[in-house]
Formats: C-alpha cells, sequence, structure tokens
C-alpha cells in the first residue's frame, strides 16, 4: 500500500499511474486516484491491480495536479466503494489515507451523527470531519490541522480541495512519507522509488506534521502550527 501525489506542470495522470506501479511490491487490493483540474475533482478508482485502474482513467483528463493510492484493507473488503480516494458529502475534499484511524467510531459518534458513510472504511470518517470543521467556519488548513490532531492510529495523508486545484495538504504519523521537491513541481510518495521519475531530492516528513504544498513550495508545520525548515537529501537509486 501507499500514496503518491503531484503538483506541477505535466500530464499528473501518467505520473501518478507510474508511481503506482512503482509501490506495486509493497502489495494491494485495489488503488485509485483523483484529478483537480478548474472544472472540480475527478476520482477513478478500481479494484485489483494498477492495470484495472488504467482502464477506467479517462485518457483525456487533463490536469496537473492529483493523488493516488494502493490499498491494502484494514476496514471494509477490497471492493471499489471502499477503495480510495475518498469524497467528502459535497464532494469539495478528496482524500488519500495509509494507516489505520484507531479512535474514528468514536469521532463519528462525537461530531458526525447526522453524516452516512458512504463506504465502510475508517478512512472516510477522516475527509467527513474536515469538511464538518469547514462547515463550523474553520479555514481549510485549520480544518485540515485539527482533524489530523484529533485522529489517533497511523497516517500518510493527502487531501485535495475542490475550490483550490493549487494546493495539496499533506499529513504523516507513523506511516512512511516523503515529499519530492523540483523545479516547478513537487511531489508525495511513500516510497522515494515512486517518484523518482520527477526528481531525486526530497524531504523528509516527521510524524505529526503536516505540509502546505503548491508548485513553488513545501511549508512544512508541525500540528501546533510551528513552521520547520527542512533541507533535502538526494535519493540515490537509478530510477
Ligand atoms: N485503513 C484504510 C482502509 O482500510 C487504509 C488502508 C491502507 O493503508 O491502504 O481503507
Amino acid at each position: 500500500c501507499g500514496i503518491v501525489g503531484y503538483i506541477g506542470n505535466e500530464d499528473a495522470k501518467e505520473i501518478l499511474l507510474k508511481g503506482l506501479e512503482k509501490l506495486e511490491y509493497r502489495g494491494y487490493d485495489s488503488a485509485g486516484i483523483a484529478l483537480a483540474a478548474e472544472e472540480g475533482i475527478q476520482v477513478f478508482k478500481e479494484k485489483g491491480r494498477i492495470a484495472a485502474l488504467r482502464e477506467v482513467v479517462d485518457g483525456n483528463a487533463m490536469s496537473t495536479v492529483g493523488i493516488g493510492h494502493t490499498r491494502w484493507a484494514t476496514h471494509g473488503e477490497p471492493s471499489r466503494l471502499n477503495a480510495h480516494p475518498h469524497q467528502s458529502k459535497t464532494s469539495r475534499f478528496t482524500l488519500v489515507h495509509n494507516g489505520v484511524i484507531e479512535n474514528y467510531e468514536q469521532l463519528q459518534r462525537e461530531f458526525l451523527i447526522d453524516t452516512k458513510p458512504a463506504s465502510d472504511t475508517d478512512t472516510e470518517i477522516v475527509v467527513l470531519l474536515i469538511e464538518h470543521f469547514v462547515a463550523e467556519g474553520k479555514s481549510v488548513e485549520e480544518a485540515f490541522s485539527h482533524t489530523l490532531s484529533l485522529l489517533k492510529g497511523s497516517y500518510a495523508i493527502a487531501l485535495l480541495d475542490g475550490e483550490n486545484e493549487d494546493i495539496i495538504y499533506v499529513g504523516k504519523s507513523k506511516s512512511p512519507l516523503l515529499i519530492g521537491v523540483g523545479d516547478g513541481v513537487n511531489v508525495i510518495a511513500s516510497d522515494a522509488m515512486a517518484m523518482l521519475q520527477v526528481t531525486k531530492k526530497f524531504l523528509e516528513i516527521m510524524d505529526e506534521e503536516y505540509v502546505i504544498l503548491t508548485r513553488e513550495k513545501a511549508v512544512i508545520k508541525t500540528l501546533n502550527g510551528v513552521v520547520m525548515m527542512r533541507e533535502p537529501f538526494t535519493a540515490e537509486y537509478d530510477a
């Protein structure tokens, strides 16, 4: 299982699909991608191999921003419905997650009592919570970091906001996650291998940090809002 993300100027779908293929060795039962464009976010997902996902991705979908996921089911059977990305009720927010949210049932009872999830996953609760806090008046960044601070368990998360397709929100705790940095392009990967096609320079993200990722910048903050400065390392493999 793994996640990938891309924000740059090239065809995101091809880079994401190639990235997911590089993560195949980690094992998975389903896969999906979300592509952000001015018209909104398009989600493609399928049970089974990346080859099966490739068949359902619209070859004409043009986007330079997206996120992708290979799933190793922990909550909810392997199926198209339970595959990531998951979307909020209004479809404004779209999210991928690796790991396990141990307290998702408590969070659901506490904040989402009137919301019926569409899937059987722990993950969907996270994207529903983000929308819930935005509806209460928080900014997207506040809603994202606040939601992360409520989670118990492990996560590598990437979030798209359909109302601002020039940002990817990224969070990590106890699941692997790196940010790859380039010139006018930044990427997300569980394993550097997935994104050597784009860059060899990576930033390590620590537990309970989140990242505001744009084409030009990766701003790393702790969940308490402290900005962290970090130098990239160079991955020493062949692409
Ligand atoms: N717990 C999540 C699920 O079952 C994510 C699993 C994963 O890491 O792929 O959907």
